[in-house]
């Protein structure tokens, strides 16, 4: 064996080791999973929905699921030219995984006592192809039942938000609901030439059961839509308030949670008009942060509850802390 051999034999076998040590690190934890599981212990942390008061009114985000890629996050999630070293370093300095990168999906339900509003529906069925479609399941385990829901509001069209809309057979989900979505959103959606599947099951297929609303419209009372166009051209967030207290959902208006509020001017490669997009995340932002607001933002890490602060000339968010009751 020359030495050349023994070096690269050497690597392979280090490759070997760390490839037998990871087979075995991950044959470990399912083994551990399933003895938690046996045992009656839920192999994952927390019930999947998160319920903290908004005044009167009852706040609860579902995770939709956790969808991890080995993939680079870049440029989807910071698509400003030349930038992507600048935000991976970011990342890391928030102590951020950039890969795998773990994206959350937080649609939520606001309990005004009088009305039952979900704000967006998740993967749906589809979400068994990425580990989503969680939110009937943590519905479910937060009391309540579909027909339980009596306003769906969709903040935009991305398929993230409406596959959970329908059912195996085409028919709504939230079956008793009615159901709301920016007029000049969902005409952009409906109307356009040749829409995707999501499109055409959630949307197009069933656009008879929609009601179209306008921006900065109350929905039920204690509930409106909030202009933050730039994500998708005419998406809306939504400002809940009860006595002193005011939530926004962002939905996608808020962008990344370290990111987007470090770097004013950032933007995702799914934003259709980036400028329009961080001119919308900074008007709200700075709303948030003088009323002392709080947000929930749809891929915010889990619960995604929070405020937002100033930050020298940028701002960050202060994730709420846990209450369990
Ligand atoms: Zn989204």
């Amino acid at each position: 064996m020359t030495q050349s051999e023994s070096r690269l034999s050497r690597r392979s076998m280090l490759k070997l080791t760390a490839a037998a040590s990871a087979v075995a690190a991950s044959a470990a934890s399912q083994a551990h999973a399933a003895d938690l599981a046996q045992s009656g212990t839920p192999p994952t942390n927390g019930a999947g929905f998160y319920r903290f008061k908004i005044g009167e009114f009852t706040g609860i985000v579902f995770s939709d699921g956790q969808a991890v890629s080995n993939n680079s996050p870049f440029p989807n999630w910071g698509a400003n030219p030349g930038r992507q070293a600048e935000f991976e370093q970011t990342l890391k300095d928030n102590f951020i995984p950039v890969t795998p990168f773990v994206n959350n999906f937080n649609p939520m339900l606001i309990d005004t006592g009088k009305n039952r509003v979900l704000i967006d529906t998740g993967f749906g069925l589809a979400g068994a192809q990425n580990n989503t479609g969680k939110l009937l399941a943590h519905l479910k385990s937060a009391g309540y039942k579909p027909t339980d829901i009596d306003t769906v509001f969709i903040t935009h069209g991305h398929g993230d938000h409406i596959q959970g809309l329908t059912d195996a057979k085409g028919k709504m989900t939230f079956s008793r609901a009615q159901h709301l979505m920016g007029e000049a959103e969902f005409n952009q959606w409906v109307n356009g030439a040749n829409p995707n599947a999501a499109v055409k099951k959630n949307l197009v297929d069933v656009k008879g059961n929609f009601t179209l609303v306008q921006p900065n419209q109350e929905i039920v009372p204690g509930v409106r839509t909030l202009p933050s166009p730039g994500h998708t051209r005419n998406h809306l967030a939504i400002l809940a308030a009860s006595g002193s207290e005011q939530l926004i959902h962002l939905g996608d208006a808020g962008g990344h949670y370290v990111l987007s509020f470090k770097f004013p001017d950032h933007y995702l490669g799914f934003d259709a008009d980036p400028a329009v997009a961080s001119q919308s995340r900074k008007a709200i932002f700075e709303r948030a942060t003088t009323e002392r607001m709080m947000v929930v933002g749809y891929h915010f890490a889990w619960p995604g509850v929070g405020y937002i602060k100033r930050d020298g000339n940028a701002y960050a968010f202060q994730p709420a802390f846990w209450r369990f009751a």
